[in-house]
Parts: structure tokens; sequence; C-alpha cells
């Protein structure tokens, strides 16, 4: 943190507005407080220059507002210069494809993204992914967390697939839903996490915000009272083993 307050970003809610991915930044802001430290939540709109930030949150969005996100991201700089200065970045669907090296735009044509994570984006050759995503993230310390994050849960609606190149890690492996369309699911590499998962998803996964916060504040962050979390977590796990039968598979992955 720049100073005893943590500050996030919720990044242009005006163009990556449309799946409420917003709620990331809210979770972070109040798990923050709640645990006593000062936390301030800004709402950066698009014709604005971006602040600074510990943290950001990128949503959801369609696919024109998307691709003027990346140019106004591109050419305002201070996303990819804050990441590089050590800032922490949640990126969810058009905001995990928008902080990749390229993505479609509507009429299929390559989009450069801000090329914070080595991941590219190209239109899918299947239906487009709706439904609920369930994710067994691959276990790591992060340099601040000893605990893995397990199981993550949220929804996908997306028309694409993501390719992870060799300077990212994919950030677990596709248990229900097309995540990233070849059996895993998401990306991260240093503090920047990409996902195809919205919900919130920090709302649904109180472990990942937690992660976050940790890497954003360089501290080890008190437990906090989980129990209506926790419910909503587990609560959307068994929906998706309710609705397709496969609750004795869920801990497989497909590969
Ligand atoms: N426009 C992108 C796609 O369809 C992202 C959609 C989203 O953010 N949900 O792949």
């Amino acid at each position: 943190m720049s100073d005893s307050s943590l500050r996030v970003v919720v990044v242009y809610p005006d163009l990556l507005g449309t799946y409420g991915d917003g709620g990331n930044g809210l979770v972070l802001a109040r798990r923050a407080v709640w645990r006593g430290i000062d936390a301030e939540l800004i709402e950066a709109p698009s014709d604005e220059p971006l602040p600074t930030a510990d943290l950001y949150c990128l949503g959801g969005g369609e696919d024109g507002p998307q691709v003027l996100t990346a140019e106004r991201l591109r050419a305002d700089g201070t996303l990819a210069r804050a990441t590089g200065q050590g800032a922490t970045v949640l990126a969810v669907c058009a905001g995990y494809q928008i902080v990749g090296r390229a993505f479609p735009a509507a009429d299929g044509r390559a989009v450069e993204g801000v090329g914070l994570l080595d991941v590219t984006t190209v239109r899918a050759d299947r239906p487009r992914a709706v439904g609920e995503l369930l994710v067994e993230v691959t276990p790591w310390d992060g340099g601040a967390s000893s605990s893995p994050i397990g199981l993550l849960t949220g929804f996908e609606n997306h028309a694409s697939t993501t390719e992870v190149g060799t300077g990212a890690v994919a950030l677990g492996t596709t248990v229900h839903g097309v995540g990233n369309g070849d059996g895993t699911e998401g990306a991260r590499a240093g503090k920047v996490v990409g996902t195809y998962c919205h919900g919130p998803v920090l709302a649904r996964n109180p472990a990942l915000a937690d992660v976050l916060l940790q890497w954003a504040t360089g501290e080890t962050l008190a437990p906090l009272d989980d129990g209506r979390e926790d419910a909503l977590h587990h609560e959307r796990i068994d929906a998706v083993r309710r609705s397709n039968g496969r609750g004795r598979h869920l801990w497989r992955g497909r590969h």
C-alpha cells in the first residue's frame, strides 16, 4: 500500500458494468475495513485518467465497449505502469481478455490487449459458453497465502477461447463449464489474476478475495467470520451438482 490506506479501483464501470462484477471491488474494500484496514473504493469512469491504485478490478462487458476499454487503457498507460510497480489486478471475462495480448472484436478482427497476462483469446468454433462454472484452483502460495483456494464457483457467458502462454499459468482446471476452452480456466502471473467467473466471483469465493488482499496489503490477514459467504459458496457448488447429476465427479478434473 502506498500509505496506510488501501485503494481499490473498479476500472471503467460505464463500459464494463454489464455483469455486476463491480461487486468485486466492494467485497475487497469491505473485507479490508472489517479487518481494521482503511480502504478507499473508486469507480473510475472511462473518460478520465485512471487513478493509481493498489488493486484494480476489471469486469465483463459487451464486445464494443470491450474494444473501447482496451484502447483507452493502452492510451492511458496507468494500468500497465501500476502493475509493473506491483499493483494487484483481478480481471473477469472481457476484463480477462483485455489484460491479455489480444482478443477478437465483434467482427472477428484481433484487437491488441494491455498485455499484463500472456494469454491470447480467439473466437470459439462452438456455441457461446453460458452457465455455471466450477474450477479446481491449482494450489499456489502466492508469496502470501499458504492455503489453496480449492474450488472456485462462478458463472460464465462468453463466445471465445483463451490460450495461456508460457509467461502465465492457468488458474485451475475446469470441473464444470468451459472456461478457457481446453480444460483449464483463467490465468495468473505475478499479482495479476484473470478468470471467466462472474458472480461477482469474490462474493462467491472469499478465499480468492483474501489472496488478492494479502498481495495488495502485504499483510497477514486476520480470519473473518465467513459463515454466510461460505454458505453461498457451497450453495452454488451444490446447485451445479443438483442440476446435472454429476455430484460424484465434482472433484475430478476434465483433462
Ligand atoms: N465479449 C466477450 C466474449 O463474448 C466477453 C463477454 C463477457 O464479458 N461476459 O467472449
